[in-house]
């Protein structure tokens, strides 16, 4: 019996923080698995075998499943099971296409309408980027939503609610596509563009040229898809199902 297996056996009481922690180390693990592709793309994945792999409960490891389903990584098929998910380049440049069609949009009418209230919060998330040491997969993760924040408000800044619905739903998309990628991208190399990019979109926004916003979203929004579009190229364009 797997030693990890005692610490969820009948009878023993899991403190409700302890069960947290299970859950958010099983699904760590299983995220980090789908990533490298120790599990991979098409793989029926199965929730008991889960359990003993990870160390967790039944109940932990469904939780992990949700939160994996919600980040794109596993498909979840009904009367069927749970299959690690797949996403090709194809699919990842049409991600960044319309990504890039709409924060172009946005930036037209966001020199115009931005608040000072979301140029300060832009500032702030830049400045915290800036300063954020990116060294582990959780460092990482949270420079990615600092990012995406930065990147929303920039879409909210338009004050086209319609764009920002639309905007809204693209964004599980992007999340599954950077997370595909991200197990592959040599994402370090990155952040200095990333940096000074973001640096840029500030500038043009506060001299309110749209035309000068929207070539730098383009460049940065194009170098990203060219990044993440080489790291799923190797080996194969499809990655599953
Ligand atoms: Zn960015």
């Amino acid at each position: 019996m797997p030693m990890e297996a005692t610490a969820h056996a009948p009878g023993v009481r899991l403190s409700e923080a302890e069960r947290k922690r299970m859950a958010d180390a099983a699904y760590m693990r299983l995220r980090q698995g789908i990533l490298e592709q120790r599990y991979p793309a098409g793989e029926r994945l199965s929730i008991e075998e889960l359990a003993v792999e990870t160390g967790a409960g039944l109940a932990q490891v469904r939780q992990a499943i949700q939160r994996l389903a919600a980040d794109g990584l596993v498909e979840v098929r009904p009367r069927s099971g749970t299959y690690v998910a797949g996403i090709t380049v194809a699919e990842v440049e049409e991600v960044c296409d319309v990504r890039r069609a709409l924060e172009c949009l946005a930036a037209e009418t966001a020199v115009l309408r931005i608040t000072g209230e979301q140029m300060s919060r832009l500032r702030t998330l830049a400045s915290e980027m800036n300063a954020l040491v990116v060294e582990t997969d959780a460092q990482r993760d949270r420079h990615e939503r600092h990012n995406e924040e930065f990147h929303r408000v920039l879409v909210a800044a338009s004050g086209n609610a319609r764009l920002i619905e639309v905007y809204d739903d693209l964004k599980y998309h992007m999340q599954a596509a950077r997370l595909h990628a991200l197990g592959r991208l040599d994402w370090k190399r990155s952040l200095p563009d990333e940096k000074q990019e973001h640096s840029m979109i500030l500038h043009a926004l506060q001299i309110r040229d749209s035309d000068r916003l929207k070539v730098v979203l383009r460049q940065h929004i194009d170098r990203a898809k060219a990044a993440m579009v080489q790291a799923l190229s190797v080996p194969s364009a499809r990655l599953g199902s």
